[in-house]
């Protein structure tokens, strides 16, 4: 029974590194625009080459800021970790955009971003092609989700004009994030397509941004369920005024 229960794989993959600028900056909010830019380039640039790689089927790319959200060096820099599976978070994502797409025959997050953009209450900043929010269920106070308001499931279709627009509004967001937060430690991570998919007319590539404004206990790792004090319209009234 044991090697039945205990299945266990090598652990192939890749690591990578982005460092994100020849000067010591260690907050990315001091990147200059055409840094950050590149920066968002960058992670497209390495999930095409990933995609070359056929035994790995996902490529997560995050970023650690401050020693609280993992940062082991203080220097700008964005990882990505290439697996030869589909991470449960980003299948439970997939799985559950194809739910709601097979019964309303619609994206759930092109569904969230017309609505929230209706609504406004929970919209921190936008730019054309862009929006930063709060989601209505946010985990942690002052979550934020950054999507395209066009529909797109790969990463990989970002264009260099796409990248430009997205560094000025995320530039903005974290600049809010300090602001508020007083320079919190928080981690933002990419969600988006698997390697070598096609366009899937149900998934939608995104950001989520996650301040450290408390610790998970014993309530949330016992459950999955979380507390979070700070409703969503509340932080993002005060994370929208600190971007004007
Ligand atoms: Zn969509
Ligand atoms: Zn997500």
């Amino acid at each position: 029974l044991g090697p039945l229960l205990f299945e266990s794989a090598p652990g192939v993959g890749r690591h990578e590194v982005i460092i994100e600028c020849p000067e010591h900056l260690a907050n990315p909010a001091r990147l200059s625009d055409e840094q950050l830019r590149d920066v968002f380039l960058a992670y497209r640039d390495r999930l095409v080459a990933l995609a070359d790689e056929p035994g790995l089927r996902y490529a997560a790319v995050f970023k650690n800021v401050g020693a609280e959200a993992g940062a082991s060096l203080g220097h700008c820099h964005s990882q990505i970790v290439a697996t030869p599976i589909i991470p449960d978070n980003i299948q439970a994502e997939l799985d559950g955009a194809k739910h709601h797409h097979d019964r309303h025959g619609r994206c759930i997050f092109c569904d969230i971003v017309a609505s929230e953009l209706a609504d406004g209450a929970r919209v921190v900043a936008r730019s054309p092609g862009f929006v930063a929010l709060v989601p209505a269920a946010a985990r942690f106070a002052y979550e934020l989700w950054v999507l395209p308001t066009h529909h797109a499931s790969r990463y990989e279709t970002l264009t260099p004009a796409d990248a430009a627009e997205l560094a000025g509004l995320m530039k903005r967001v974290v600049r809010a994030l300090d602001a508020v937060l007083r320079d919190p430690a928080y981690n933002w991570f990419l969600h988006a397509a698997p390697l070598r998919s096609p366009d899937l007319p149900h998934y939608h590539w995104h950001f989520e941004l996650m301040p450290r404004t408390s610790r998970p206990a014993g309530f949330e790792w016992g459950t999955g369920c979380f507390i979070n004090a700070v409703p969503a319209e509340t932080a993002a009234a005060e994370l929208r005024a600190a971007t004007m």
